[in-house]
């Protein structure tokens, strides 16, 4: 079997998707990778260090390990990207047309991931559709938008396995988030569980499509293994599995710790934010593909306090 090469590796979803796929399939079947060393639980396989924009670095690594497929996480994020324009575009596309280039030359199967900024003002807020108005006005947004482009490109004209996903915020307890505008929704749990106020730099009414990071990662490997013919959407498939407002988390958090408090600073973020959907429509991932995801805000929530107080019980 040839093996998996996971670019960005060290990130929020990097760090649980290789541990899963590391488990599905073997850990030497699983090569992670990233521009920082890696570390804890990603070290019981096998790792490097890659820097995505580097094509020639890229090739060498597929060759001497004998890659099959790539999944590509590395990106600057929506409010990191507003920080340093020029920067997330040139990492965003560089290193996704390394990779589809890798694609072409190798026979490769690429996973790449989109995401809701792909989306903007003009778009239809709620339910939002698969096809539709984007015009998004973050530079990440327009990298995302142009990616998928690209990979529709690719597989069009070169017939590269290329598939992909545009998630909404992502939420895990496992790592901390790398500079997205949902990152409140992750670091709002840590808070509560050392007895802190939070301090949220969006609007408590502000509602976002958010998804459980245990949904991500098994809607990724199943979109990969899925056979080809059904993966008809080649620039990025929408996918939902809830929506809320910091209020709405905030109040599911308190039934654990009535005592957590909160106030909320909106920031630039919050501009973000305002040009993105409440809702999305992804019948097309559920009839293409059987995407079903299983949790929801309340089902989320309680796993995730449940597994914070056994990590802390474990470090105290
Ligand atoms: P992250 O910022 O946590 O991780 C990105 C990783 O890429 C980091 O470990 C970083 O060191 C690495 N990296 C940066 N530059 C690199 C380079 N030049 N070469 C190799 N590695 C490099 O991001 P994440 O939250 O894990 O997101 C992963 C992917 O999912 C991204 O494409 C992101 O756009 C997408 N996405 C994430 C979310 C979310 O809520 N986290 C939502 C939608 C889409």
């Amino acid at each position: 079997m040839k093996r998996i090469l996971i670019i960005g590796a060290g990130g929020q979803l990097g760090s649980e998707l290789t541990l899963s796929l590391r488990e599905k399939l073997g850990p030497d079947n699983v090569l992670a990778s990233d521009i920082r060393p890696l570390s804890g639980p990603l070290l019981a396989g096998p790792t490097t260090i890659l820097d995505a924009t580097d094509a020639r670095a890229l090739n060498s690594l597929v060759e001497s390990y004998e890659i099959g497929q790539i999944y590509h996480l590395a990106a600057v994020l929506s409010a990191k990207g507003e920080a340093s324009p020029r920067f997330a575009w040139d990492l965003n596309m560089v290193s996704l047309l390394n990779v589809l280039e890798a694609g072409k030359a190798y026979g490769l199967k690429i996973y790449w991931p989109s995401s809701i900024a792909v989306f903007g003002p003009d778009t239809p807020r709620t339910n939002t559709p698969q096809t539709t108005v984007m015009n998004p006005n973050t530079v990440y947004g327009i990298s995302k938008l142009a990616g998928e482009r690209w990979c529709e490109y690719y597989h069009t004209k070169y017939d590269v396995d290329v598939r992909s996903l545009r998630y909404p915020g992502l939420i895990g307890y496992k790592s901390k988030p790398g500079g997205g505008t949902t990152d409140y929704a992750v670091d709002i749990f840590w808070k509560a569980l050392q007895g802190e106020a939070f301090e949220c730099f969006l609007r408590e009414d502000c509602m976002l499509p958010m998804m459980y990071m245990e949904d991500a990662v098994k809607g990724t490997i199943d979109l990969m293994h899925a056979p080809e013919e059904s993966v008809k959407v080649r620039t990025s498939y929408n996918l939902a599995a809830m929506s809320f407002t910091p209020g709405e988390l905030y109040e599911a958090i308190k039934t654990v710790f009535p005592d957590f408090d909160i106030q909320y600073r909106p920031d630039f973020r919050q501009e973000i934010a305002d040009s993105w959907p409440d809702s999305i429509d992804d019948s097309a991932a559920r009839q293409d593909w059987g995407w079903l995801p299983k949790y929801d805000l309340q089902s989320m929530t309680q796993d995730i306090l449940v597994h914070l107080k056994e990590q802390e019980a474990l470090t105290t």
